[in-house]
């Protein structure tokens, strides 16, 4: 029975309920599963991906009703998980099909849903800081949810022109600022409105940043759609703040035949310079084209750290690793449409490419391709030559008018504000 537990308090102990409540456990540590139930893959794998979802997530939140559990899947999880191949050894496992085009609808998605099943007499105010992806996948996931407003930070002109229509045309419940200032002043702004009790309580705060354990328990069911369709392979994770490669480890300890997991970051190469051998050095972020994954100091790191009981001979054990430079992205996004005509998006270009690297003879190999490559038109079109096809669902709001409010950089005005 997986009671939830911290990184940073072995005694602490909380149902699932009370730690999606929490966001963060008392001390700021994370939580973690104190146990992990195998779960019977020759029953598991040959199911389809929604019904197993359920039960992998009932396993997972076996303190909630099962019913509630499986209505929250059904309805966060509705959108196709393709495997395409890419090349004769690797695959790509699409995640990006959702409704805004980028992995992280799978953990708001399920996140709002199972927040909404918990129910509570009064309005919730999720409030989020984002440099893109985040913060769509959070407004859509919560757009028009009764019983919840949705307040999005980010920092003015520093998104792309696209991401901006993406979330700040939605309206009803979703409110966005445009911040005069950058990533980390939107953070700083959010983190203050958390760290303030009375606050806390007045709006009922609810976090839903990338160590939400509602996000982390629902992206372990693609590892599985992974291992269901390609037993055995080598999956490459594109890492930034390291959450999903968390649930892909929680997905291999309960029994997914998944042979290893390979970390892959861009040139904020933090957690591969501590695999190579060199002492664990948070830093400051560099930019990258893969700007989701631009991350200095992975804010999940601690729990990956736990799950390996900080043995990094373990780690050493079970991952595979490796870090690409910016001209590596380009090459890699490149030669695979010239060669395989499958186009990349720079996220998944990081991933397939080091994948290639650590993968040896008779292994097949999947990566996660976290985005779709119209999410990020200019650097893809200036890699390939040619403009990607904007899905729909995204060219459908590029003619709506930005509805953002602009909003000074200190968190006094944010006070205000909400
Ligand atoms: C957030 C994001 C990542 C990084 O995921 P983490 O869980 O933070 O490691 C990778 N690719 C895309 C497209 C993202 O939006």
């Amino acid at each position: 029975m997986p009671v939830w537990t911290s990184t940073r308090d072995p005694r602490h102990h909380a149902t699932f309920a009370e730690a999606a409540a929490r966001s963060m456990a008392p001390g700021g540590g994370l939580y973690v599963p104190a146990s992990l139930p195998r779960l019977d893959a020759d029953a598991l794998l040959p199911m389809p991906f929604v019904d197993r979802s359920v039960r992998i997530l009932q396993s997972l939140l076996d303190d909630v009703d099962p019913d509630q559990v499986e209505q929250a899947t059904r309805s966060a999880l509705d959108f196709p998980v393709p495997l395409v191949r890419v090349t004769d050894r690797i695959d790509a496992l699409e995640l990006f099909h959702g409704p805004t085009l980028a992995f992280k609808d799978f953990g708001a998605r399920f996140l709002a849903r199972i927040l909404a099943a918990f129910g509570g007499e009064r309005e919730r105010l999720v409030l989020t800081a984002t440099s893109g992806d985040t913060g769509a996948a959070v407004a859509h996931a919560f757009w028009r949810l009764p019983g919840f407003r949705v307040v999005v930070l980010y920092p003015k002109g520093r998104i792309s022109p696209l991401q901006e229509k993406q979330f700040c045309t939605l309206g009803d419940n979703v409110r966005t600022y445009a911040v005069d200032g950058s990533f980390d002043d939107c953070q700083m702004m959010v983190k203050a409105c958390f760290d303030d009790a009375e606050l806390r309580a007045k709006h009922g705060l609810v976090s839903a940043n990338s160590i939400h354990v509602a996000r982390l328990v629902a992206q372990t069911t693609y590892y599985w759609e992974a291992a269901a369709r390609r037993p055995d392979a080598v999956v490459a994770v594109p890492s930034g703040n390291f959450g999903n490669v968390c649930a892909g480890i929680i997905a291999r300890r309960q029994g997914a035949p998944i042979k290893n997991l390979v970390v892959a970051t861009n040139a904020n190469s933090t957690v591969p310079d501590y695999l190579d051998g060199a002492p664990y050095a948070p830093r400051e972020s560099v930019t990258t084209p893969a700007n989701a994954m631009d991350v200095g100091a992975p804010s999940n790191f601690e729990r990956i750290r736990w799950l390996f009981a900080d043995d990094r001979d373990a780690m050493r054990r079970e991952l595979r690793w490796g870090s690409l430079s910016n001209e590596g992205i380009a090459t890699e996004l490149r030669a695979t449409w010239a060669t395989e005509r499958y186009l990349l998006d720079p996220h998944g270009a990081v991933a397939a490419a080091i994948l290639r690297h650590v993968l040896e003879d008779g292994e097949h190999g999947v990566f996660l391709a976290t985005a779709h490559p119209a999410k990020f038109l200019e650097v893809v079109e200036a890699t390939v030559g040619f403009r990607p096809s904007i899905p729909t669902s995204l060219a459908e709001r590029a003619d709506l008018p930005v509805l953002s409010e602009p909003l000074a950089a200190n968190a006094r005005s944010l006070f205000s504000a909400i």
